[in-house]
């Protein structure tokens, strides 16, 4: 038994915890899970994980039913195998626990999962001696139920104090339940939609942060829930408001050293860095599939929202879609910022098809071309065109289209996930392209 169980089981013990939920992310970014009563942990243990049906990975956001052409039928199982580092008692639900897990066929890991294909792209970085250390950065709305709708939970504009005052407690109980699952808030603030409120959290390695992901969405929904708010991820819920980002910071390192920043002039982004950026760029159009996977993400991405929209990056550009983040004068840089993400990802599928993309920018040594230091929507059409600056998707269909074209993203995926995640996409676009936002949100709010 590895020591780390011995620390499980003893926490199991003192917490008198009853349920394990054992938690997987599935192609529609929906995390779901099946609770094993502890009397029969063993069971689960000693033999393969816990089982779903292999369909699971076929099902679109709408309904549980699979897609058309993912490979997966309604026969065949799979097993979610307990990932036991990520154990961690739900402080918002006494006597049940969490466990993250990567999914096996047999013995062997999963084509179609989600956390192996992360590990996967974390191995080719290490193939060139990199890792990654990285953070999502989430935007959500606090909602009240009103009528057969829902109204913002305060009326305050951006870093608007009276939003924190009037959601003191609920605030105070999520930041404590993100601590105990050892999830660090770092910055808290009102954001611009009324209602709307970003927590981000302090950076961990790649695997780490898309784990952390999944503690952050569902700590905030439920604590929400517990005081009676609706808390939604929706990148667009109120069409004359911000929307959700979930702006995904990334960094390069090798050993203990960032490379994100120029050694020799540490207020710019090293060749490195920028090799990495072009490569996300280049892909963007495609990652969209996986960063902006829903058919609400195209709403968001608007130009003059700060979502970034164009294909460009720039040092403290809010408005392209990679921003530099800029320190105080003297300190180095430290992060790549890519603003074209929202929280309805599946973080795992996001982040490893972002390293994907970065990494091969490094292979080819792509150019970023010059930082933008204006908004793109301000430059004249044939400007844009002449520095190779695009407009990104308008829909997901649009977003497919890039991604079916893109051979690096597919190899990456193998064939299993790209065949499946493929299905998935197709079968939300085609179901959901004609709904209204309303019908849309209605939809997607306790969703996500
Ligand atoms: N709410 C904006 C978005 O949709 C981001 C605002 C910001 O820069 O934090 O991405
Ligand atoms: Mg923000």
């Amino acid at each position: 038994m590895p020591s780390d169980l011995n620390a499980v089981v003893a926490t199991i013990q003192t917490q008198g915890i009853r349920w394990v939920r054992f938690i997987w992310t599935d192609n529609a970014g929906l995390i779901r899970a099946k609770a094993v009563h502890t009397a029969f942990l063993d069971d689960y243990l000693k033999g393969d994980g816990v089982g779903i049906a292999a369909a699971q990975q076929a099902l679109p956001v709408m309904y549980d039913a699979p897609s058309a052409g993912s490979g997966l039928t309604p026969a065949g199982e799979v097993h979610m195998r307990a990932d036991w580092a990520t154990f961690t008692p739900l402080p918002y639900a006494p006597g049940h626990a969490r466990v993250l897990t990567d999914i096996y066929d047999g013995d062997r890991p999963w084509g179609h999962c989600p956390r192996t294909f992360l590990r996967r792209a974390i191995a080719q970085g290490a193939e060139r001696d990199l890792h990654f250390m990285a953070a999502f950065e989430n935007e959500f709305y606090l909602l009240e139920p009103e009528g057969d709708g829902w109204a913002p939970a305060d009326p305050t504009v951006f870093a608007q104090t009276f939003a924190l005052d009037s959601a003191v407690d609920v605030i105070d109980e999520i930041s404590d339940a993100l601590e105990d699952q050892g999830v660090v808030p770092e910055m808290l603030y009102s954001e611009s939609g009324s209602g709307q409120f970003e927590m981000p959290v302090r950076y961990a390695d790649a695997l780490a942060a898309a784990d952390q992901q999944i503690v952050f969405r569902e700590t905030v929904r439920a604590v929400a829930n517990d005081y009676g708010f609706i808390a939604s991820f929706v990148p667009k819920i109120f069409a004359d408001k911000a929307g959700n980002g979930a702006h995904l910071h990334i960094s390069l390192w090798q050993g203990d050293r960032n490379l994100t920043a120029d050694p020799e002039h540490p207020d710019a982004i090293s060749a490195e860095a920028a090799a990495f950026a072009a490569g996300i760029l280049r892909h963007l159009p495609a990652l969209m599939a996986f960063t902006t996977p829903s058919t609400n993400s195209y709403r968001r991405i608007l130009p003059r929202f700060w979502s970034g929209a164009y294909t460009c990056w720039g040092y403290g550009n809010r408005e392209a879609a990679i921003r530099v983040p800029q320190p105080p004068a003297g300190r180095p840089i430290t992060n790549l910022e890519l603003k074209t993400v929202d929280p309805t990802c599946n973080p795992y599928l996001a982040l490893g098809a972002v390293i994907v993309a970065g990494l091969d920018g490094l292979e080819k040594d792509m150019s970023p071309g010059d930082p933008v230091q204006m908004d793109p929507a301000d430059l004249p059409e044939e400007e844009r065109e002449a520095k190779g600056i695009r407009r990104l998707p308008e829909n997901l269909g649009q977003a497919i289209q890039a991604l079916e074209q893109d051979q690096v993203l597919l190899d990456a995926l193998e064939p299993d996930l790209a065949r499946s995640f493929l299905a998935v996409r197709r079968a939300e676009w085609e179901g959901m392209k004609d709904l209204s936002h309303e019908e849309e949100v209605r939809l997607l709010l306790e969703r996500y």
